[in-house]
This record gives structure tokens, C-alpha cells and sequence, in this order.
């Protein structure tokens, strides 16, 4: 089993490219964003308390995306391995999944972290926002918000996997294809 954590700021191109490393190495994709915005599509009790945090462009309680990647864990016992895309967020989160894995008998291979110029960041969401019909993204204020969160709290999640080793650096920045090559490269080295 190989997983791995596709990190990175909010506009850094998580989702495109996961879609692209799920096709080529069989993974079963895991975004907390995706399963929380479907809770919220599906007006459960989960994603209408979610959709407060997400609206003003802050994180989700740690024990309800937790919870999400406990069950979506679960629900995929015959998987290859497990892209996430929106998580760890926070250093509580990834202590929780390497626990979560650990009873599996499994691990994160490997963290890639994109790296991508804040300029760059606000200009890709905004342009997204056009069309995803994501409210979080049609707002610079809450962009903004979005990426102060990810500063305070998700940037420390890549200093608990450099402790072990697992963080690799990979050009966010180019077309679509060349990030996708420079992220294949990466795990091509470690599967
Ligand atoms: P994303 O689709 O990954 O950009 O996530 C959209 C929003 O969902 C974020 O701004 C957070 O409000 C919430 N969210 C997604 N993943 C997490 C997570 N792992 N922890 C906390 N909140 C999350």
C-alpha cells in the first residue's frame, strides 16, 4: 500500500492534480474539502455545522474531518493506497491519521508540498471562483482568511512529516502537466 499527502496552500493546485495521480497510480482520492461540501450539498447535520467554518473561510473542527477520514478509511478496505487532498490541516489531524493507518498497518509514504507564490495563490482562486461556484472562492476576503488559517495552522503539519523524513518540495508553479511530471518523478523515487 502507498499513501500519500498532496499538500499545499489553498489555489496551489491540490484537486487538479490529485485527479491526475489517482488515474495514474490507482489511488483512492481522499479530499476532506469534497466530502464536506458533498455533507453540505446532502443538508446533513455535519455539513450545515461545516458550512459556518467554511464560509468565513476557517478551518472545520478537527474531530468532524477526523471523523470523515475515520469512516472513508473504513469504506475502502480493498484500496491500492490513499491520495489526501485537504488533509492533515492541522498537527492534532496528523497525529490522528498516522494513528488511523498505524491500525491498518500502514503509513504516509510521502508528503508533496506545492509551492506557490501567495500573488499567485489569490489570482488562481479568484479566476476559479468565476466558475466552481464555490463561495468561499468568489470573496478575497475570505481567500485571504483561507490562506492566514493555512499560515497559523496547516503550514506546522509539514514540520511534524519533516521530522520523519517524508516532505518533498515540488515546483507549484508552470502547466499543468510539468507540476503533474515534477510530482510523478517524486513518487516514482519512493514506490
Ligand atoms: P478545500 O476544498 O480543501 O479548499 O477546503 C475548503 C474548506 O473546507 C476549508 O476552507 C475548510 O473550511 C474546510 N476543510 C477542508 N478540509 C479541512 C480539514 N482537513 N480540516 C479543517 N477544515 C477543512
Amino acid at each position: 500500500m502507498f499513501n500519500l499527502i498532496l499538500f499545499g496552500p489553498p489555489g496551489s493546485g491540490k484537486g487538479t492534480q490529485s485527479e491526475k495521480l489517482i488515474v495514474r497510480y490507482g489511488l483512492k482520492h481522499l479530499s476532506t474539502g469534497d466530502l464536506l461540501r458533498s455533507e453540505i450539498s446532502r443538508q446533513t447535520a455535519l455539513g450545515m455545522e461545516a458550512k459556518n467554518f467554511m464560509d468565513k473561510g476557517q478551518l472545520v473542527p478537527d474531530e468532524v474531518v477526523i471523523g470523515m477520514i475515520s469512516s472513508a478509511l473504513d469504506e475502502n478496505p480493498g484500496a491500492k493506497g490513499f491520495l489526501f487532498d485537504g488533509f492533515p490541516r492541522t498537527s492534532a489531524q496528523a497525529e490522528a491519521l498516522d494513528k488511523l493507518l498505524d491500525l491498518k498497518k500502514t503509513a504516509i509514504g510521502v508528503m508533496l508540498a506545492l509551492d506557490v507564490s501567495e500573488e499567485e495563490l489569490v489570482k488562481r482562486l479568484l479566476k476559479r471562483g468565476e466558475t466552481s461556484g464555490r463561495t468561499d472562492d468568489n470573496n478575497e476576503l475570505v481567500i485571504r482568511a483561507r490562506i492566514t488559517e493555512y499560515r497559523n495552522k496547516t503550514e506546522a503539519v509539514a514540520d511534524y512529516y519533516r521530522q520523519f523524513d517524508k516532505v518533498v518540495m515540488v515546483k507549484g508553479e508552470g502547466s499543468i502537466d510539468e507540476i503533474f511530471e515534477g510530482l510523478c518523478k517524486e513518487i516514482d523515487n519512493r514506490i
